[in-house]
């Protein structure tokens, strides 16, 4: 298992409020390389497959809600230790225990609406990746 690819949705809140571009300059500024991305539109089976894991927490609907109200950018990105390492550039998972200057902290709104994912582990980044894309659009 390679563990110098991670995935990430900006989710709506994100594409919402216009954030996509400074989002995107803290990837870069962090070292990561983007290796595949799009603009894309989870469906509501899809959300459910994706966040599967969360299906008996008392917030799933909302989650399910949340994140098939519009668009996402998705992409795979590239860094050695690229897993923790994005982890920590994105913050916890509340912004407000997120540490200054995260993704997070900067961007998200509440822990529900936290403005980007970050895969957990080597494993779930390459499941995650190949749920958003084919072997063909990932360089
Ligand atoms: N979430 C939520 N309420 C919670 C915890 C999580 O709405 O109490 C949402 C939030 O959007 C979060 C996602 O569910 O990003 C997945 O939760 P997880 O615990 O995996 O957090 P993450 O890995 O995204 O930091
Ligand atoms: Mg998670």
């Amino acid at each position: 298992m390679r563990t110098d690819r991670t995935f990430t949705m900006l989710k709506p809140d994100s594409v919402e409020k216009g954030h996509i571009g400074a989002i995107l300059e803290k990837i870069n500024a962090a070292g990561f390389k983007i290796v595949a991305m799009k603009l894309t539109q989870m469906t509501v089976d899809d959300a459910k497959e994706f966040y599967a894991i969360h299906k008996e927490r008392p917030f799933f609907g909302e989650l399910v809600e949340y994140m098939t109200r519009g668009p996402i950018v998705a992409a795979i990105l590239e860094k050695d230790n690229a897993v923790e390492d994005f982890r920590t550039l994105i913050g916890a998972t509340n912004p407000e225990e997120a540490a200054e200057g995260t993704i997070r902290k900067l961007y998200a709104a509440s822990i529900g609406e936290n403005a980007v994912h970050g895969s957990d582990s080597d494993e779930n980044a390459a499941i995650e990746g190949a749920f958003h894309f084919a072997g063909r659009d990932t360089f």
